[in-house]
């Protein structure tokens, strides 16, 4: 198995913009900037533009980096090109706003469509702010804006595999984009596809509301449902894919520019209903097969983590339901599967691990390019790690490579001596019928993921206290 990094992603800032008020940010524009709104301006750019963590306020090359992200998102907003944070460019930074950035390289998760034309959505979890039947019409009256000017047809489902699953949620809620409470993001959505595409979020710390005050849902809901249809964000202020919340829109939902570009994609093709309706039918994994083993098994943030080839499960921890997708959909910057994969607590950092590479992640953000493995010291013939696990305890990181293992200090940021091990001498006891695949420290029981099967194992003890389907994790 290999050993997989954490991947945390941040994209919750996007949402909608309230009318541009003058600002009462800063609004020194000829002078330097403060750095509070530098601080700002970096977390927004990251979210929506793509912008790299190296690249935020150090060194020359990076501030130039910083400016041609700014000039990006200027061009974008049809604001004056300075590349200044001037108040201007800070009003729209600081509106309320859609969480789906802005750019496709980072959120490619827009970029197909449904195979049918018939959509199933289901309202899971309601907010208080509303009454029930409230929220159901006022979600009705947001597809009904796509569905009266397109082919599509949506039919409400109280299955929890519709297409289109709508939840209001707090902060961390499951799927690395987590929300941040009032204002700022207030929703996003994931394109077509299985699993997670297609499924909506509001942020449940927003006031909404089905008038003028707070935030309209029917209006933020026809906006995100246009994302879960496949549509991206507009620069054109009129038109309802603007990532910005504009009261003033609640009135006449779709420009023509939306209804052009929703018949584009959905030209007037008729499919034979017999088709699997799925668009990626070979990325569906069912979690409950007899035989599921996984890749790679770790926290990341508030979750648990469950890999297999380019698939992903993530359980929040104390929930009962479950998130899944192609990891892509949750991880832009990863296309490949991940083999093995620890986290650090202290550090908030997990490492997401494929072949002989490894990505970092930060809180929920992949950061920067995959390094290579080479960076823990191991001799060149490794080129992959099967499983991956860190101790708290002792700050030790193992790292499992066929049948030996080696022991990787995190203070000295090197090997222990003696290392590689036979797992045989370290863990005896531990049946290996075939290499690990995952393993996942939990109290003082290191879980050994092998085939099908998750070994309990106590490594004060030295022995296997425990076995049980490596899919019962996920409930199966
Ligand atoms: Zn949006
Ligand atoms: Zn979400």
């Amino acid at each position: 198995m290999l050993f997989p990094c954490l991947v945390l992603l941040l994209l919750p800032w996007s949402g909608f913009m309230a009318p541009a008020f003058m600002s009462e940010t800063t609004t020194s524009s000829t002078t330097e900037p403060q750095a509070a709104d530098v601080e700002l301006a970096t977390e927004y750019l990251q979210h929506f533009y793509n912008l790299k963590e190296e690249s935020a306020g150090r060194g020359k090359r990076s501030d130039s980096t910083f400016t041609s992200k700014v000039k990006d998102m200027q061009i974008f907003f049809g604001l004056n090109v300075t590349g200044s944070l001037d108040s201007e460019t800070l009003d729209v930074m600081t509106s309320p706003r859609c969480g789906v950035p802005d750019v496709e390289d980072y959120s490619h998760i827009q970029s197909t469509r449904w195979n049918k034309n018939q959509i199933t959505y289901n309202i899971r979890r309601y907010t208080s702010d509303l009454p029930r039947s409230t929220v159901d019409s006022l979600i009705e009256m947001a597809f009904n804006a796509w569905s009266r000017v397109s082919r599509l047809k949506f039919v409400r489902s109280h299955s929890h595999n519709a297409d289109i699953i709508m939840e209001f949620a707090t902060y961390a809620h499951g799927d690395l984009f987590p929300f941040d409470g009032p204002r700022g993001t207030l929703a996003h959505a994931f394109g077509p596809g299985p699993g997670i595409g297609g499924d909506t979020h509001f942020d449940d710390n927003e006031q909404w509301t089905a008038g003028p005050k707070g935030f309209n849902l029917k209006l933020v809901a026809a906006h995100e449902i246009g994302h879960a249809l496949g549509l991206r964000h507009s620069g054109n202020p009129e038109s309802l894919m603007f990532p910005n919340y504009k009261a003033s829109r609640a009135v006449n939902l779709l420009s023509l520019e939306d209804v052009a570009n929703i018949n584009a994609l959905y030209s007037p093709v008729l499919f034979p209903i017999y088709l699997n309706p799925w668009l990626f039918p070979h990325l569906i994994a069912d979690r409950c097969a007899p035989d599921m083993s996984f890749d790679a098994v770790s926290t990341v943030g508030d979750a648990t983590f469950f890999f297999r080839e380019k698939y992903l499960w993530i359980k929040l921890n104390g929930q009962s339901d479950i998130k899944e997708g192609p990891i892509s959909n949750f991880m832009p910057k990863i296309d490949t599967g991940i083999d093995a994969a620890y986290r650090i607590p202290r550090k908030n950092t997990a490492f997401l691990f494929h072949e002989s590479m490894f990505w970092t992640v930060k809180g929920s953000m992949v950061r920067g390019k995959p390094r290579p493995l080479s960076h823990f010291g191991f001799p060149v013939w490794v080129q992959e790690v099967d499983a991956a696990v860190h101790l708290v305890k002792t700050g030790r990181t193992l790292f499992f490579v066929h049948d030996i293992y080696w022991s990787y200090n995190e203070n000295r940021r090197a090997m222990d001596r003696g290392c590689p091990k036979y797992i045989s001498e370290g863990f005896p006891g531990l049946n290996m019928t075939e290499t690990i695949n995952a393993a996942f420290h939990k109290e003082s029981f290191i879980y050994f993921f092998i085939g099908a099967q998750v070994y309990q194992y106590d490594y004060t003890q030295k022995r296997t206290v425990g076995v049980e389907r490596a899919n019962s994790w996920l409930g199966c």
